[in-house]
């Protein structure tokens, strides 16, 4: 098993949403989000190829509480695609909130992914928005690159970290979580139903901890 996490030329590490906004003194703070660009960082040391993605809202997102009369923030509501979490302002393009983290610092990153940016879908999976149906075209972009295994890390854990997986496993890629290079926004048990929902798909979480010492199996 040690030597099938070698990290080799067909292998991506997807560094998700690392941006202000989901840090400590952001608007959408993930408790502790901060914490894991330094671990992030080594990590990404280890990869020839990284991608970054950056949540990126236009002003009155379809996905913000404020665009909507008498909702609060973490309501949820019927959309045309389904449910959908009302969330504070976040991540709106051009802000400093929408920025990456001072802290990262990965100048190899090959594609900075941008989502979200359609007002009436939200986008929490690198390669579907919210509604399924609309591509990020992240799919085709590592398939020409010949990427094969996909490996996350970032924020939230539950939820763009979760989709982006479960997208990866369902558009064919072998796919590793770095669960110990994530952190948590926990809404309503939503940490521990995305480890259920990992399980049952097949996606391994793994520790950076221990793949950075070689010692993962
Ligand atoms: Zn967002």
């Amino acid at each position: 098993m040690a030597g099938k996490l070698a990290i080799g030329s067909r292998d991506v590490l997807f560094v998700v949403d690392i941006q202000n906004d989901f840090c400590p003194d952001g608007s959408l703070a993930v408790p502790r989000g901060h914490e894991v660009v330094p671990l992030i960082n080594a990590l990404a040391a280890r990869f020839a190829h990284v991608v970054l993605t950056q949540d990126w809202h236009p002003r009155g997102h379809l996905s913000f509480a404020s665009s909507h009369t008498d909702k609060q923030p973490f309501q949820t509501i019927d959309v045309a695609y389904g449910k959908q979490i009302l969330w504070p302002d976040h991540c709106v393009q051009g802000t400093s909130g929408a920025a990456f983290h001072d802290g990262l610092n990965i100048t190899h990153a090959e594609l900075v992914l941008r989502k979200g940016h359609h007002r009436g879908v939200d986008s929490y999976s690198a390669f579907y928005e919210n509604d399924h149906k609309t591509r990020t075209g992240l799919a085709g972009y590592l398939r020409e690159r010949g990427l094969t295994r996909v490996f996350l890390a970032g924020l939230a854990f539950d939820f763009c970290v979760r989709y982006s997986a479960e997208d990866a496993h369902r558009e064919g890629f072998e796919t590793f979580v770095f669960e110990d290079a994530c952190r948590s926004i926990d809404v309503d048990g939503s940490a521990a139903a995305t480890r259920r929902q990992f399980e049952s798909l097949g996606i391994r979480c793994i520790s950076a901890g221990t793949f950075m010492e070689g010692k993962n199996s």
